[in-house]
Formats: C-alpha cells, sequence, structure tokens
C-alpha cells in the first residue's frame, strides 16, 4: 500500500462499497474521513472539494462519489480492480496449512483446557470448527464519536489509548481503568477482575472498542466492553462489525472461540466443497455453501447473514427430507404388509365391554387404523393426542383385532416404568371382557369369537436370566399375542414368527431414525406411533413426514377443564391446607416430589423420605401411600390398586406417574419443584387429574423466583391445551435453542429452526424432486449430495443404535 496508485485503487474500492451500502459511512473503521485524511498528500486533487464526508447526507454523499469516481477513472493510473485487501476493505487472508479433516490441536493456541473444553462441546476437527455457529451476533458495526455516548445504549469507537492501568483492592478485584480519546472528546472504559488487558492497551496506540456505555460519577464509561488493537490488524474479530457470540457450554471465553473458528475459516473455508447442483442452487436463489459458512460466522450485514442462514438450514432440512422420503418409498415400494381381516363383530363386542364410549375423535382414529390394516401395503401411522384423550385403548383395539386377525403384536415403550403401567392398564381394560390373570407377567383373556385366549406378555430387562429365556420361547413359539416391553428388548433379538403390528408409545421420545429401526425388524409389520406430547402442528411435518397421521382432537365427554396454580413455596401449608379439603370432601391427591437429577435409586430414597415427612409431620390423619421406581412390580400394581379403591387418600410419588395412572377421584395433582420440569412434563402430571366428573385442580409448588421460571408456569396456569402449550414451549425457547428440537427425537439441527416452515417446504419439495430424478442417489449430477446423504444417513443410524 505504497503507492498512490494503490491509494487510489482502495479508494475506488471503498465508494464502491459504499455505494452498495447506500453510503453510511462504514466501509472505512472510524469513517471515511479518517482515511482521507491520512492520505490527503498522496489522494490530493482526486478529493476535490470534499470538507468532511462524515458530514454530508448520504444523498450528498453519492453526489460527491460519482463525481470522485470519475476522476478517479479519468486518471491514467493503472488501477486494479480488485486491489490489495486492506484492514479496512475487509479481506481474507489466505492460510492454507491446515487440512479441515486435521484434528483441533494443530490450531495455534489450540490445546490444554481449550482443547479439552472444545472437544466437550463435539468438536474434533478444524473443519468442525465451521459448523460451530454462532447464536447471535453483536451489532458494532456502526462508529460512533465520543462526544455522541449515551449512557445505555451499545457504542464501537475507533480511539487512542491515553491511559491504560490496573486498578483495584486486594488480590481478587484487579481491574484495567483506561482513558480512550478521539477527536471529540475522551471516555474511561473499565474491566473488572480482568488486569492484563491493561498490559494489551499500549497508550498512544490506536483501539476499537465495543459494547454498552454506563455512567460513573455523571460520566459515561465502557463496561467490560469488547476490545481490539487497530495497529497491526487484517481484519477485526471483536469489535467494529457484527461480532458473532457463539454457543459456549463450556464457559470458553468468546475471544478464544472467535479466533479459533476464525483460523479454522481462514484455513479451510476453501476446501468445503459446495453439495448442491448449480441448477438448483440458482432456481431457487441460494448462496454458494462457502459464502454461506462465511457470512453465518461474519455477516457483512443481517440481510446477508440471514441468506446464509437460509442456505444452512436447507442443508439440513433437504438431507433429512431425503433420508424421511427414501424411507417412505422404501417401505410402500418393496413391502407387501400382513394383510389383517378385521373382525369387526369382535373389536365391537371389546368396545361394548368398556365402562365408556369411545369419543368421536378415537372411533374415527380407530376406523383409520383398522383401514390401514387389512390393506397390503403396511401402514405406518401416527395417532398424535393430548394428555388423557384416550390414545391407549384405540392401540389395544388395533392389536386386538391384529390377535384374532392371527397376528402377535408389539408394544414398546422408552421405559420399563412404563412398560410396566402399559401391562397394568392393558389388562385392565381387556379385563373388561372377561379373563383373569395367570401369573405376574402373563395375562390371558378369553375371547369367544376366537375361539382361544388372548396372551399379553411383559417383557422387562430387569427380569432373571431365565426367566427372560422362558419368555423368549414362549414369544418365538407364538403363546404370546401381545408382548409389551421396551424397544431395546424387543428389538435385542426377540423372535416373533408372526409380527403384524408395532405399537410405539411416547413415540416423541424416541429418535426419528429408531422409528425406522422398529419398523425394518422382520416381516413388515404395521406400525402405529402413539405420541402423549402433542408437538406443535408446525413440526409435525419435519418429524413425522413419512407417516400418516390421525388426530384425537377431543377430551372424552364431562370433562371439566382442570384449574392450574402455580403456589411459592413460602405458601407451601396454604397448598397442604388446599389437599387437605379435597380428602375431606372424599376426593384424592398425588404428590409429586421434586426431580433430583441423579440416579433412580436416589431418587426413589427421596421419595420415600417425604412420603414419610409428609405422614408423620404434615397429613397424619391421612391415608397415604408411596410410589417409587425401585418397588417390586407387585408392589406397585398393589399401590395403585389401593388407590384406586380409594385406599389411599394422598399418594405420593417420584416422577414416574407422568404416564398411565387412572383414577377419576383424584382431584389435586400438587407437584413439587414444578420449575425443574419441562412444560411438556408438567402438562403430562396434570393430565392425570381432571379424569372424572369433579373440578380437579393442578398445584405448581415453587421456589423459583427467576422470571424465566415464572413466565414457564404462568403458561402452564393459563393454557390448557397440549398443542398449543407446545407452541408456546416453542416460542419460548427461541430460535436458539436447540433443546427443543433435540427432545423432539430431531438430529441435531444447527441451522434449521423449528419455526423455518416455508424452508421446509422448500427442502421437502427438492428432495422428492431429488429423488424423482435419481432415487439411488448415484448419477453425476448429484453424485456430492449422495455423499453428502450417504454421511449423513450414516450418522443417524449410529446414533438410532
Ligand atoms: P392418553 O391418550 O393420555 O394415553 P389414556 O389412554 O391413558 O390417555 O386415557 C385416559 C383415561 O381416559 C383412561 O382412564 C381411559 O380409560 C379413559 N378413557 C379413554 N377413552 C375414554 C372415553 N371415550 N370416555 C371416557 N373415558 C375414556
Ligand atoms: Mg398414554
Amino acid at each position: 500500500m505504497g503507492s498512490n496508485a494503490s491509494k487510489s485503487g482502495v479508494l475506488a474500492d471503498i465508494l464502491k462499497r459504499e455505494r452498495a451500502t447506500g453510503f453510511q459511512d462504514r466501509t472505512v473503521i472510524g469513517g471515511l474521513d479518517r482515511f482521507v485524511q491520512r492520505w490527503s498528500d498522496e489522494l490530493g486533487p482526486l478529493l476535490g472539494d470534499l470538507t468532511s464526508y462524515s458530514k454530508l447526507t448520504p444523498r450528498q454523499r453519492e453526489g460527491w462519489a460519482a463525481s470522485a469516481l470519475d476522476r478517479l477513472s479519468g486518471q491514467s493510473v493503472s488501477h486494479v480492480e480488485s486491489a490489495e485487501p486492506t484492514r479496512i476493505a475487509a479481506g481474507r487472508p489466505k492460510r492454507r496449512l491446515l487440512s479441515k479433516e486435521d484434528s483441533l490441536d494443530r490450531l495455534p493456541r489450540v490445546g490444554g483446557q481449550t482443547l479439552t473444553k472444545l472437544k466437550r462441546m463435539g468438536l474434533e476437527r478444524v473443519g468442525d470448527l465451521l459448523y460451530l455457529f454462532p447464536n447471535r451476533h453483536n451489532d458494532f458495526a456502526k462508529i460512533t464519536k465520543i462526544s455522541q455516548l449515551r449512557p445505555g445504549e451499545q457504542y464501537t469507537i475507533v480511539a487512542t489509548v491515553w491511559e491504560a492501568s490496573q486498578t483495584g483492592t486486594g488480590p481478587r478485584r484487579r481491574s484495567t481503568q483506561a482513558v480512550l480519546g478521539d477527536d471529540t472528546g475522551n471516555v474511561r472504559a473499565i474491566w473488572f477482575n480482568q488486569a492484563w488487558i491493561a498490559r494489551a492497551l499500549r497508550t498512544g496506540t490506536e483501539v476499537v472498542v465495543s459494547g454498552k456505555v454506563g455512567v460513573f460519577r455523571g460520566q459515561p464509561v465502557f463496561q467490560s466492553p469488547e476490545y481490539e488493537p487497530l495497529e497491526g490488524q487484517e481484519e477485526l474479530l471483536h469489535t467494529g462489525r457484527l461480532v458473532p457470540v457463539y454457543p459456549s457450554t463450556e464457559r470458553l471465553a468468546q475471544r478464544t472461540l472467535r479466533r479459533t473458528v476464525k483460523r479454522a475459516l481462514d484455513a479451510c473455508l476453501d476446501q468445503v466443497v459446495e453439495l448442491l447442483p448449480d441448477e438448483m442452487r440458482r432456481r431457487i436463489g441460494l448462496t454458494s455453501l462457502q459464502e454461506a459458512i462465511a457470512q453465518a460466522h461474519y455477516p457483512d450485514s443481517m440481510q446477508t447473514w440471514n441468506a446464509a442462514r437460509r442456505r444452512l438450514a436447507f442443508n439440513e432440512l433437504l438431507l433429512m427430507q431425503l433420508a424421511i422420503l427414501r424411507r417412505k418409498s422404501a417401505w410402500q415400494e418393496e413391502g407387501r404388509g400382513p394383510v389383517i381381516e378385521i373382525d369387526r363383530s369382535t373389536i365391537r363386542r371389546f368396545l361394548e365391554s368398556l365402562d365408556f364410549e369411545l369419543t368421536g375423535a378415537q372411533v374415527r382414529s380407530l376406523d383409520e387404523i383398522l383401514e390401514d390394516l387389512s390393506r397390503d401395503a403396511p401402514m405406518g401411522r401416527l395417532l398424535q393426542g393430548d394428555v388423557g384423550s384416550g390414545k391407549t385403548v384405540v392401540g389395544v383395539a388395533a392389536q386386538l383385532a391384529a390377535v384374532i386377525g392371527g397376528f402377535q403384536t408389539a408394544l414398546m415403550v422408552p421405559t420399563e416404568i412404563l412398560a410396566e403401567q402399559h401391562f397394568i392398564n392393558v389388562t385392565g381394560l381387556l379385563a373388561g371382557s372377561g379373563g383373569a390373570p395367570e401369573g405376574e407377567l402373563v395375562v390371558k383373556y378369553e375371547v369367544p369369537s376366537l375361539g382361544r385366549p388372548v396372551t399379553v406378555g411383559l417383557l422387562l430387562g430387569s427380569l432373571s436370566k431365565r426367566a427372560k429365556e422362558e419368555m423368549h420361547e414362549r414369544i418365538a413359539a407364538g403363546e404370546i399375542d401381545i408382548v409389551i416391553g421396551t424397544h431395546a428388548l424387543i428389538q435385542a433379538g426377540v423372535d416373533m414368527p408372526r409380527l403384524g403390528l408395532v405399537v410405539v408409545d411416547e413415540q416423541h421420545r424416541f429418535g426419528v431414525m429408531q422409528r425406522g429401526a422398529l419398523r425394518d425388524k422382520g416381516e413388515r409389520p404395521h406400525l402405529l406411533a402413539m405420541s402423549a406430547t402433542p408437538i406443535p402442528r408446525s413440526l409435525a411435518l419435519t418429524l413425522y413426514g413419512d407417516l400418516d397421521i390421525s388426530v384425537i382432537d377431543q377430551l372424552p365427554a364431562g370433562r371439566l377443564p382442570i384449574r392450574t396454580r402455580w403456589v411459592e413455596v413460602s405458601r407451601r401449608e396454604a397448598a397442604y391446607e388446599f389437599v387437605r379439603r379435597e380428602v375431606a370432601a372424599g376426593r384424592q391427591a398425588f404428590v409429586v416430589c421434586p426431580l433430583v437429577e441423579e440416579s433412580e435409586a436416589i431418587q426413589s430414597r427421596a421419595a420415600v423420605e417425604e412420603h414419610d415427612r409428609l405422614s408423620t409431620a404434615v397429613f397424619p390423619d391421612l391415608s397415604l401411600g408411596l410410589l417409587h421406581g425401585r418397588m417390586a412390580l407387585g408392589e406397585k400394581e398393589r399401590v395403585m390398586e389401593m388407590f384406586k379403591g380409594g385406599e389411599i387418600d394422598v399418594l405420593v410419588s417420584t416422577p414416574v406417574v407422568e404416564v398411565g395412572i387412572d383414577v377419576p377421584n383424584a382431584t389435586v395433582m400438587l407437584i413439587d419443584g414444578a420449575e425443574r420440569f419441562g412444560l411438556a412434563q408438567l402438562h403430562q402430571f396434570r393430565g392425570r387429574v381432571g379424569r372424572g366428573a369433579h373440578q380437579s385442580y393442578c398445584l405448581l409448588l415453587t421456589d423459583a423466583a427467576g422470571d424465566d421460571a415464572r413466565e414457564r408456569l404462568k403458561i402452564v396456569e393459563r393454557v390448557g391445551d397440549g398443542f398449543r402449550l407446545a407452541e408456546e414451549d416453542l416460542r419460548l425457547r427461541g430460535p436458539g435453542d436447540r433443546m427443543g428440537t433435540r427432545q423432539s427425537g430431531l438430529p441435531d439441527l444447527r441451522a434449521a429452526r423449528p419455526t423455518d416452515q416455508d424452508i421446509l417446504r422448500l427442502a421437502r419439495r427438492e428432495a422428492a424432486r431429488v429423488l424423482d430424478a435419481d432415487p439411488g442417489l448415484d448419477g453425476e449430477e448429484y453424485r456430492l449430495l449422495g455423499e453428502a446423504f450417504r454421511a449423513y444417513a450414516a450418522d443417524l443410524t449410529d446414533e438410532a443404535s
């Protein structure tokens, strides 16, 4: 940057960039005047009548820039179009010493703690850093003069360090204080507990400082701002631009993350391969992958960031939709499903044996299912319905239909506790049709029209080896018609010779790909997935794109809406008093113990202690029961029977009651430590009451004074409908939160958000188009996409197993 020619080249570049960005005077750090002043000798006559660019309106700037560009092009210096990048016009230095496949410790200054922490964040190779997308950006792009600073806002200044020193008293409160100045005035900056910064800010040098301005003794002061020396800087990373804020679960400093990610970008962004065919990219107007990754980290503007995020989201959703659509078509085309002849009269008799009548929505859903079962294409159907909408009975009726039609069925749930509870529920429903338990793990019911009993078996991992083997043998011999267990157990080599229908309850707790694995077992059984936690409809397409959907959108008749209130721990006694009053009125109550994160043993012990405390100190005159995960199955059944029979007034329990207990006379659900549960889980608990004719209540006992927790509980208070609650949950989590999607069983989405409906539709359309053209994804056009897809699918299968 030594000659006049290159200076005027830079000026031309700056002016073009100004034109592209609307003459905001943002191209040069500190403003164009700064650049002009410094090089006024060289630029001289090219500047025309300019006195101060910053004082011109954008319109005036435009006029002046046009004439300056005229002068520049008239000047016969050979101005090279892509002038050498300077620290002013952002340039990307090319350091290609590293490969994206290299391990992280090949990066300079990555070792020890930093390396360990990065690894704990799931990062292994240099290339992984490219996909560590920021949660958000701080907008530090606009440079402000010191005289313009106002407390309470965020600013960026370019200033000279007049003074920087360590301050504070005592060894632990060593801070840095600095005085910074520009041509309009001085301002103080203070960094608490960061004494080393004093050394980084050398007197007389120029720095860029970005951050929040507060007040100290009536004067504006920067409080722990980001800072960066201007001298010798190729590009600003922490200030003076849109600055990335990375997810840092391991407490890595943002400066470290920015520096490290930037190194990785510089070293291997150009190794990233575009996986979309040009034609597709151009047709739907997506930025290139390299550009998208660059802009996702260090965007030129929020517009370019947004374009980048859409491009990256499209990538993720496209791969996902390819996986879903391929599975759907493989399923439908290859397989001839078991054709089940439906014996309507037996189903009708079963339904008549129940002590309630199905709702219209249940009847409709059951019809859709039975219709599917009788066809030769294997069913893939999701049964969606709010807590308490009565999915179980629909699932049982479908299983009964399959059994009568000559097949075995499996009911899979995510945990052993749920398996036990389902066993109790299912056998309870069948009991009405007249049967008697044979033993603890196998129950037989006479079904007159079948001419033989229907046998239900419970398969638990905690069974003795011998009992398990015996169960396996009986299943393999076709003696057990309905097998209930966890999916791991049923999948692990249990031979079911006549498997015709698989029912998966609590579907949302299984991963997307696990569902595929379940179905790939044995023959091609029909699949019925049930989801107790309704997911927002906006997510359904993403998650269940390969399934047809039946919705139970109606609660059984006569149910009163449950009244939900949150109660501060200081009013714990009032909550207990409420329980006492309901019991006095003949009702019953649940008390759910606070969630302890650790083992089930610890959780169970906590429940035992709480039960002791409540029965001696709080409700000595009432009959209390206890339910926890460590109890034997028989014992649990006995307690539930007693609660159902009214012998127990208050059932104290670990969070295992979440699913499956059904006591219409229970009207109070008291959840202790409510803030520790997710919205969906609270809704599940609440669903345990309100099942009878009496008004029911849900009390959320909490000591969380935090605003977040309070807002969440208020939403549970206000919103009674599970679907709407799920939408609220999603909204509350906000775009940056990945938990929401992970909990729903989605593969990790880094750029896409559950609310990206338009991108999702686009991805689905394009995936269908691609598979139409090249079902195997192995032609030349889709070679790179195919490779990426195969890597993606392999990852998913790993996760599922
Ligand atoms: P979920 O959909 O949450 O799994 P369940 O299947 O556990 O709901 O049903 C909740 C309760 O409602 C159970 O006690 C069940 O016996 C009862 N139930 C189901 N359908 C009806 C109905 N149509 N009328 C009355 N009660 C019903
Ligand atoms: Mg259920």
